[in-house]
């Protein structure tokens, strides 16, 4: 059968996305590939809300090299703040204890964000160089208010970083707007593109700390590649390491692809698909991990089970034609799977979504008010939006 991927990163990709990387000769200097980067780095920026004054950065990996790379804006002996909603809020800690950087972190229960006013109040009592936070969080699927974080803590801190990995693309970022000075992502979320870059964009700054003394190692030393990106953005050829070419190729036919959908209504798709998904799994009688309406995200929904195995209901599902993605809060192990949202999705995948999860929980003997879940798709799809 045909698979639905509602994972958290791939998930199903638009074909000519893929397409626009099979070609087999376009070398690393070539100018089809020289002009998808600019073409990338220039949307990147409008992706992420800010003017010309931010440098755009792809850079191989994916989030995790992104994240790492924010090392390049710290000195030896500086004090970050780490703001953790789950998995990969901890990431940033397990990241910088790798790092002579003093770390300290604001943990939120599993569900919750941490609030904006406790944060606030730890950058008052404290300098920190740099604060970091998780925009969403793919673990639990709960959003942090990063604009409202950002107003409070801006005067305190030097350099805020959020990591969008789960969001850009799915909601709405305005980093310049909101005063962040690093946002960065990754190809496989809701930009929709298959795993091998991380994507960021730096305030003017954060640029001017890419010093000799930064304490980032050498491949993910952003210093290493400001010049390749600043040319490559003018559309002359540069190298430090070999950059990957075929999923540049596709990172720029996604890009159009946003760019003709328009970024707003890819945000307003992406908001309707979540509220949709979260009225199907309601009617059904079932809990979202994420605790409050205002946590709730647009790109990953937590689904609660009462009952039954979710490595069950995950192997059921990919034989009823959708894969899912099971829990990895440590806090609430066995007791969830999460639903992905993000980048081609559309309401089709929705009712799909919905209608197997109906079907393989009622098979499995999940107590749930079964054929109230598709309906209330439905009727939200007719009379809600
Ligand atoms: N941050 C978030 C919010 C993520 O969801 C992920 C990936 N699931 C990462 C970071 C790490 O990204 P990668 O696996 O591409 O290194």
């Amino acid at each position: 059968t045909r698979k639905i991927l509602m994972h958290v990163g791939p998930e199903t990709i638009d074909y000519d996305v893929l397409l626009g990387g099979i070609k087999g000769d376009v070398g690393f200097t070539s100018k089809e590939f020289v002009d998808a980067m600019s073409f990338s780095l220039k949307f990147l920026r409008k992706l992420m809300g800010v003017s010309e004054s931010y440098q755009p950065f792809i850079i191989p990996g994916g989030g995790t090299s992104a994240m790492e790379s924010v090392t390049s804006l710290l000195r030896k002996g500086d004090k970050v703040l780490v703001v953790s909603n789950g998995v990969f809020g901890n990431r940033w800690i397990d990241i910088f204890s790798r790092y002579p950087v003093n770390v300290k972190a604001l943990k939120a229960k599993a569900g919750y964000y941490v609030k904006p006013e406790e944060i606030e109040e730890e950058v008052k009592k404290d300098h920190y160089t740099m604060v970091t936070m998780t925009h969403v969080e793919t673990s639990t699927g709960v959003r942090e208010p990063i604009a409202e974080v950002a107003k409070r803590i801006r005067d305190y801190v030097d350099l805020i970083v959020v990591d969008g990995v789960a969001s850009v693309g799915g909601e709405e970022v305005r980093a310049e707007d909101w005063k962040v000075d690093v946002f960065l992502t990754a190809s496989q979320k809701a930009i929709g593109t298959p795993p091998g870059a991380g994507l960021l964009v730096l305030s003017e700054n954060a640029t001017k700390r890419l010093g000799e003394d930064n304490i980032a190692g050498y491949y993910l030393n952003l210093k290493n590649w400001l010049g390749v990106m600043q040319s490559m953005e003018k559309g002359k050829a540069s190298n430090f390491s070999t950059l990957p070419v075929h999923l540049v190729l596709m990172i720029k036919r996604a890009f159009e692809l946003i760019e003709t959908e328009g970024i707003e209504n890819r945000i307003r798709r992406h908001e309707i698909v979540s509220s949709a998904i979260r009225k199907g799994i309601e009617a059904l009688g079932l809990e979202i991990v994420a605790k409050t309406p205002e946590a709730y995200s647009n790109t990953v929904t937590g689904v609660m089970l009462k009952k039954v195995n979710p490595n069950d209901v995950l192997s059921m599902s990919l034989t009823e034609g959708i894969e899912f993605a099971p829990g990895v809060h440590p806090d609430l192990a066995g007791k969830y799977f999460r639903i992905g949202h993000m980048g081609w999705v559309n309401i089709n995948d929705v009712i799909s979504a919905i209608a197997v999860i109906e079907r393989v929980l009622s098979k499995l003997g999940e107590p749930i008010n079964f054929g109230e879940g598709v309906k209330a798709v439905q009727e939200y799809l007719i009379n809600g939006i």
